[in-house]
């Protein structure tokens, strides 16, 4: 079947390049576009913080409130000598042992025995022992071969 290169076909075939070429560069338009408005919001970012920084602020009512949040402080942490306890609302005692908060004979509502502060790390409770169980062997009293076997090359 002879390949037919008719006039139609060449019109249609230039129509379609130029169709082509006219969404390329639409591409490139719509892509330099989008750079020049990354450009612009980087630029305006940066003026307004520049705004920010150089205007003298006098307070008023245009003024977000989003930006007069106080800054929020950490808790206080648990100081040694200090009570550790913790009220019910959340709240730490932090008084020393004297206060009369710890004291029963006061009264007060919040009472509670003073909770000393003191390192995270307790000491492992010691597992019961049924009276007539055999003792497991200590880990002291293995035999020392079994350790040293591993390292043993020759
Ligand atoms: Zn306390």
């Amino acid at each position: 079947m002879a390949r037919r290169n008719t006039k139609a076909d060449r019109l249609l075939n230039n129509s379609a390049m130029r169709l082509e070429a006219a969404r390329l560069r639409e591409q490139t338009a719509q892509s330099e576009l989008n750079i020049a408005r990354a450009v612009v919001k980087n630029a305006q970012e940066a003026h307004d913080e520049l705004v920010r920084e150089l205007t003298p602020q006098p307070r008023n009512k245009t003024e977000k409130a989003t930006a007069s949040a106080p800054a929020q402080k950490d808790p206080p942490a648990v100081v040694p000598g200090t009570c550790s306890y913790k009220y019910p609302n959340g709240n730490g005692c932090f008084a020393t042992a004297d206060n009369a908060i710890h004291d029963k004979s006061m009264g007060y509502a919040g009472y509670h025995p003073f909770e000393p502060a003191k390192p995270v790390a307790r000491a492992p409770r010691k597992s019961k022992q049924k009276p007539g169980d055999t003792l497991p062997v200590p880990s002291s009293e293995i035999e020392p071969e079994t350790a040293i076997a591993a390292g043993a090359g020759d």
